[in-house]
């Protein structure tokens, strides 16, 4: 079994930065995984011989009221459909709280889910994780997706149990 990973976030967080590096490409594969839909797209990527599928989504706009209108339905079959879940959130926005939106519907989803911060780059580490940590997410784990900063550690962890 191939595993599929889910990007979610916000607009504007680096979703589909990370998507085109996951996946080498800016022109996804369209698998053929049923309930396809135009505003989610797939892409497949190798690390070492493993194999994986990446969803790439529009993202959760941070302007709608509600758990229901802010998990937009796109990103909601996405989580439906992986077996992990990337929330990504963006280290130079800080918390907001659509955040806390979307971290409240992923904590009480079965999906395997990590916390990602991106747009470390130029930030300190450790500091620019601190407010993340309120998600109750777990250890948010800082990268850069234009840069590729801790991008291959992350996803070889991720993929260990497949
Ligand atoms: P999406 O809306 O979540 O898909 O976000 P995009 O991938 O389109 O990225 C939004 C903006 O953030 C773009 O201008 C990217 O170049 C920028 N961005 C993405 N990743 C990084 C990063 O690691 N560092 C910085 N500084 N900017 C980034
Ligand atoms: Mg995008």
């Amino acid at each position: 079994m191939t595993p599929v990973i889910a990007l979610v976030g916000r607009p504007n967080v680096g979703k589909s930065t990370l998507f085109n590096r996951l996946t080498r490409s800016r022109d996804a594969l369209v698998a053929d995984f049923p309930g396809l839909t135009r505003d989610r797209k797939y892409g497949n990527g190798m690390l070492g011989d493993k194999a994986y599928t990446v969803i790439d989504t529009g993202g959760i706009s941070g302007d709608e009221e509600g758990i229901d209108a802010a998990m937009a339905e796109q990103s909601l079959a996405a989580i439906d459909e992986a077996d992990i879940v990337l929330f990504m959130v963006d280290a130079r926005a800080g918390l907001q709280v659509a955040d806390e939106a979307i971290a409240n519907h992923l904590r009480v989803n079965q999906k395997k889910t990590w916390l990602v911060v991106n747009k470390t780059d130029g930030l300190e580490e450790h500091s620019a994780m601190a407010d993340f940590w309120k998600l109750g997410l777990g250890d948010p784990r800082p990268i850069a997706a234009a840069h590729g900063r801790n991008v291959t550690t992350l996803i070889e962890e991720v993929l260990e149990p497949f």
